[in-house]
């Protein structure tokens, strides 16, 4: 039972941001729903009173602006899947938007939900670390870019203020000289939460990386890069070996808990097949080019 909740529908993003400007605690912004409705049903969160902004237009959009991707907070996983421009400058982000859910979460659920929502499972947060995405919060006095790695603080917990509403999330629009790959391990086929995830971007010279970012997810209270890992791949000629190295390496970034899905053991051994699988991709990516 979801209880007696009351449900303002704002007009526009300023009547939106008035609103939340003076409420209190009990107050949330629900958009797609669906994390959050499940939530209260559950009792695992309370809410005295809704500020539903699914419908404010403003917040959905894809667009490219000066060699950055932006993306409304708005956007469902089936604007992302359908959209010329995430398909060519952000192909990770399109896989990830594919594993979400079913159609009807794709449909339904927001990239900027999946942000609120602040799970280290969160699907779309692997991809936007490993592209070094940047998050913009508005609230009534203006608003503030937070880099992606910096938004979130552990399971449930961002730097979002609770006047503040999730609008925008951009990166540089990746070009033909880069590639990414993000790879999940669910339980099953589709609505799966992820038992493991890994995204890389990586920015490529002959069979070099000249910068690269990996990405897991799942394995940590937040989703975390594997700087030591990103470090070792650079400038080095691409064989198994290193590849097998980098993927071990990744690993030690990794920081499980054992629950139903796996145990933590299992997450670390996921950990460096799935980074060595993605690695393999890249290169193949690049031969097929
Ligand atoms: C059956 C099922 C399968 C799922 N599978 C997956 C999956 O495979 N991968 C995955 O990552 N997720 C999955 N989810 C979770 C969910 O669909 C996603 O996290 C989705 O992106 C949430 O978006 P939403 O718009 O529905 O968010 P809501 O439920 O509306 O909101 C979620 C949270 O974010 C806050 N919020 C929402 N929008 C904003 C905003 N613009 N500014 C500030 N705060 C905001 C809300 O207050 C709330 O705390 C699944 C859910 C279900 C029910």
């Amino acid at each position: 039972m979801l209880g007696k909740v009351e449900v303002y529908t704002p007009r526009s993003l300023r009547e939106a941001l008035t609103e939340l400007s003076h409420a209190d605690e009990d107050v949330k912004i629900i958009a797609g729903g669906t994390d959050l409705i499940i939530q209260l049903k559950d009792r695992l969160r309370h809410a005295s009173r809704l500020i539903n902004i699914y419908g404010l237009d403003e917040l959905r959009y894809i667009r490219m602006d000066d060699g950055y991707v932006k993306i409304g907070a708005l956007t469902t996983y089936t604007d992302i899947i359908r959209s010329p421009i995430t398909t060519r400058h952000a192909p990770l982000l399109v896989e990830s938007s594919r594993t979400i859910g079913g159609v009807q979460m794709q449909n339904r659920g927001t990239i900027g939900g999946n942000f609120g929502n602040a799970s280290p499972a969160a699907d779309s947060l692997p991809p936007l670390y490993a592209l070094d995405a940047v998050v913009t919060l508005a609230s009534l006095s203006g608003s503030r870019e937070v880099p992606v790695e910096e938004f979130m603080l552990g399971p449930r917990k961002t730097v979002l203020r609770a006047d503040e509403i999730i609008t925008e999330v951009k990166f540089r629009a990746m070009d033909d000289s880069q590639k990414g790959v993000f790879l999940k391990l669910g339980l099953r086929e589709s609505n799966a939460i992820s038992v493991v995830s890994v995204a890389i971007w990586g920015s490529i010279a002959g069979s070099t990386f000249e910068e690269v970012r990996i990405a897991l997810g799942a394995v940590a209270p937040t989703v975390v890069r594997s700087r030591s890992a990103e470090h070792m791949l650079v400038g080095k000629p691409w064989s198994d070996e290193l590849f097998k190295k980098a993927a071990h390496e990744a690993s030690k970034s990794a920081k499980p808990i054992s629950d139903i899905r796996g145990s933590a053991e299992y997450r670390l051994e996921m950990v460096k097949s799935l980074v060595y699988q993605g690695l393999w991709e890249i290169r193949e990516k690049v031969k097929n080019d």
